[in-house]
């Protein structure tokens, strides 16, 4: 489920928990309103309430007064009755959970915390269906220069989202650790509770298959995660009308909502380029926003 999904199922939870708690303080209301005299005092109670406060925004100082007395009058009587009769007063009123937004799920026109707390919890619940390596998992003896690029990746999990680096392109043979580091890498983001989506090229290019057909696929979820890593990108099938137009798509519109994509490939650059088009190559290898790691000189199954 993409995060503009889950912040709408939500927001329907939070509107069936206000209106259920609505309907149980009415409920408990209007059983107490079956004794008359309740019902007396309680409607008298709440009118001077009213008028006082009318008075209060358009009347003279004695009008004030007076509606004030009238009020304490209703208002001690009205108190005596609840206190004689053990009513809960709390339950007269619907029982919110989050009294920063009485469940509403926003504060001000922005999402409130209870609403994004429950919104991360469901996102890394998500995630966490995936087992990914983790930089814990390293292994201590590994070489200067893949030291060098745990670091870097490190460093940009770090700064997320404050980067100016949006694509990274593990690039390099098979079997140089470029999977594993994208997993670290995930791993690490979905703990700080970001949502991020690991596929393969192959999968993606199948899910855009579908998309073009009219078919349920993932596209709007790669377009909406706030970090997408695509494995392996070259080991898809080239599909006419699709492969090369989506994989574009993608990619431009998350630059153009500030949101990386990371890859890795056994592709050079110049393959890239060849393969796919100069849209797709000028976008992940522009050094104002990409950066491209080479893990050539690294075999890593040697290493474990
Ligand atoms: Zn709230």
């Amino acid at each position: 489920m993409t995060k503009s999904q889950l912040i709408n199922e939500l927001k329907l939870n939070l509107d069936r928990k206000r209106h259920q708690a609505q309907i149980l303080a009415d409920q408990y209301v209007q059983d107490l309103c079956k004794d008359d005299e309740f019902k007396r005092l309680y409607t008298n109670y709440n009118q001077a309430k009213i008028d006082l406060i009318k008075i209060k925004y358009g009347g003279s100082g004695v009008d004030v007064l007076e509606a004030s007395n009238a009020f304490d009058k209703i208002s001690k009587l009205y108190q005596e009755y609840i206190s004689s009769h053990k009513i809960d007063v709390r339950r007269m009123e619907p029982s919110y959970e989050c009294h920063k937004c009485n469940d509403t799920g926003a504060v001000n026109g922005r999402l409130c915390e209870c609403l994004k707390a429950e919104l991360n919890k469901r996102l890394s619940e998500q995630n966490k269906q995936y087992k990914f390596a983790t930089f814990a998992d390293c292994s201590p003896n590994i070489s200067p220069s893949l030291t060098r690029i745990y670091s870097i990746a490190k460093e940009w999990c770090n700064k997320f989202p404050n980067s100016h680096i949006l694509n990274m392109n593990m690039m390099g043979g098979t079997g140089t650790g470029k999977t594993f580091l994208l997993e670290c890498m995930a791993s690490d983001l979905i703990n700080k509770g970001f949502n991020v989506m690991f596929t393969t090229a192959f999968a993606l290019n199948d899910e855009c298959r579908k998309y073009h057909f009219s078919l349920p696929s993932k596209v709007n979820e790669y377009m909406d995660c706030d970090i997408l890593v695509i494995d392996d990108l070259g080991c898809e099938p080239l599909l006419k009308n699709i492969t090369v137009e989506y994989l574009f798509n993608i990619i431009n519109l998350r630059q153009k909502r500030y949101k990386p994509t990371l890859i890795s490939t056994n592709l050079t650059m110049e393959d890239i380029l060849n393969r796919y088009d100069d849209r797709i190559f000028s976008r992940l290898s522009n050094k104002m926003i990409a950066l491209s790691i080479s893990f050539d000189g690294i075999d890593m199954r040697k290493r474990f």
